[in-house]
C-alpha cells in the first residue's frame, strides 16, 4: 500500500513522483517501456526554461535521478486495470501483480502515431523508425524520409542530416506545423529535400523497406527509393485505462481540466494523455506538479 501510485514514467509521472516524494508520501511508479518516456528519443531539448541545450536522454537521467533522492519506488510492469473499492486504488498488471495505494495519478503519454498502411507494421524495425536518435545511426550514408510537418519530424530530420546522405522531409501540405525557428534551421542543411503536398500511400520492400510511393494532391503517383523511413506524424493517447475513470474526447484524450481531476477524487490524470492545447515539456510537467498536489491534498484531507 502506497500513498501515491502513479502510472507512466515520463516526465509527468516523474515530476508528480518529485512533488509527492518531496511531500513525504509514499510513492510507486510503474512504468511498461524505458523511464523517462517520449523524451528520451528527443535528441536536443533547447526550450526547457532556464537550462542550456541539452539531450532527452540527459533530461530524462537527471529526472530520474532527481526522483530516486526521494525514495521513490520504480518497478517496469504494465498496468492492464483499475478498480476504486472503500477509497482504495488496486491496480493489476500483466504480470500478474497488483498494487494497492490511496490514490493514483494516470501519466500514460501517448504513443507514436502510425500511417495505417497496410505494409507498416512489417517494416517497423526493418527500414521504418519512430526515432531518429534511437536508429539513425544504422543509416549512416544512406537515404532515408521523415514524414510529418511538425517539431518532432523537422528536428529528426535536422539530426538525420548529420549522419545520411540524403534527407527527404515528406507531408501533406506546404505550411509547416513546427516553430519557426526549426523551419529556418532546417533551411541550412543542404542535403535535406523538402516533399511538401503528398502522402505515403505504400511501402515496398521485401524483407527491408526499399522505396516508398508517394501520392500528389492532383492523384499523380511518384516512387521514393529509401533505405529508411521515420514517422514522425503525432502521438495516440495510451488511453486503454481511461474507461470509467474520466471522460474521453473524440481525439481519445482525457478530457480533465488543468486541475487534473477524473470522475474519482483519489485519481488523476496528468500530461500528454490529457486533453490540453499545447502538449510541450513544459506543460507535462506542470500537469505531474498539479496532479502530484492535489493527490496530496487529498491524502492529507482524508486522514
Ligand atoms: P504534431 O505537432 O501533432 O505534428 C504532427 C505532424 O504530422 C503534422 O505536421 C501533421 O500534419 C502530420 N500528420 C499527422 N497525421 C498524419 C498522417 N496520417 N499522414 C501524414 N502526416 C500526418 O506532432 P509532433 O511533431 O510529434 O509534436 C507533438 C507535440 O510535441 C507538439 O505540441 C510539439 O510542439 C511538441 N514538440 C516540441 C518540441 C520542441 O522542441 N519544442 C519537439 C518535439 C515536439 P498537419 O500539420 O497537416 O496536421
Amino acid at each position: 500500500m502506497v500513498d501515491v501510485l502513479i502510472v507512466g514514467g515520463g516526465p509527468a509521472g516523474l515530476t508528480a513522483a518529485l512533488y509527492a516524494g518531496r511531500a513525504g508520501k509514499s510513492i510507486t511508479v510503474l512504468e511498461k517501456n524505458a523511464f523517462g518516456g517520449q523524451i528520451t528519443w528527443s535528441p536536443k531539448v533547447e526550450n526547457f526554461p532556464a537550462t542550456a541545450a541539452l539531450s532527452g536522454l540527459e533530461f530524462s537521467d537527471r529526472l530520474t535521478e532527481q526522483v530516486l533522492r526521494y525514495g521513490v519506488n520504480l518497478e517496469s510492469d504494465e498496468v492492464n486495470a483499475v478498480q476504486v473499492e472503500n477509497n482504495l486504488v488496486r491496480v493489476s498488471t500483466v504480470f500478474g501483480d497488483t498494487y494497492e495505494a490511496k490514490t493514483l495519478i494516470l501519466a500514460t503519454g501517448a504513443a507514436p502515431r502510425r500511417l495505417g498502411l497496410p505494409e507498416e507494421e512489417r517494416f517497423i524495425g526493418a527500414g521504418v523508425s519512430f526515432c531518429a536518435v534511437c536508429d539513425g545511426e544504422f543509416f549512416r550514408e544512406k537515404t532515408v524520409a521523415v514524414v510529418g510537418g511538425g517539431n518532432t519530424a523537422l528536428q529528426e530530420a535536422i539530426y538525420l542530416s548529420a549522419l545520411c546522405k540524403t534527407v527527404y522531409l515528406i507531408h501533406r501540405r506546404a505550411e509547416f506545423r513546427a516553430d519557426q525557428s526549426l523551419v529556418s534551421a532546417m533551411a541550412t542543411h543542404p542535403n535535406i529535400f523538402f516533399l511538401p503536398d503528398r502522402v505515403v500511400t505504400q511501402l515496398k520492400g521485401e524483407s527491408r523497406l526499399s522505396a516508398v510511393v508517394l501520392e500528389r494532391k492532383d492523384g499523380t503517383t511518384e516512387e521514393l527509393a529509401v533505405d529508411g523511413l521515420f514517422l514522425a506524424v503525432g502521438h495516440t493517447p495510451e488511453n486503454a485505462l481511461f474507461p470509467s475513470i474520466v471522460p474521453i474526447t473524440d481525439q481519445g484524450y482525457a478530457d480533465a481540466d488543468e486541475s487534473c481531476k477524473t470522475n474519482f477524487p483519489q485519481i488523476f490524470v496528468a500530461g500528454d494523455c490529457r486533453q490540453k492545447q499545447v502538449q510541450q515539456l513544459t506543460t507535462a510537467v506542470s500537469d505531474g506538479a498539479t496532479a502530484a498536489l492535489a493527490a496530496c491534498r487529498y491524502l492529507d484531507e482524508s486522514v
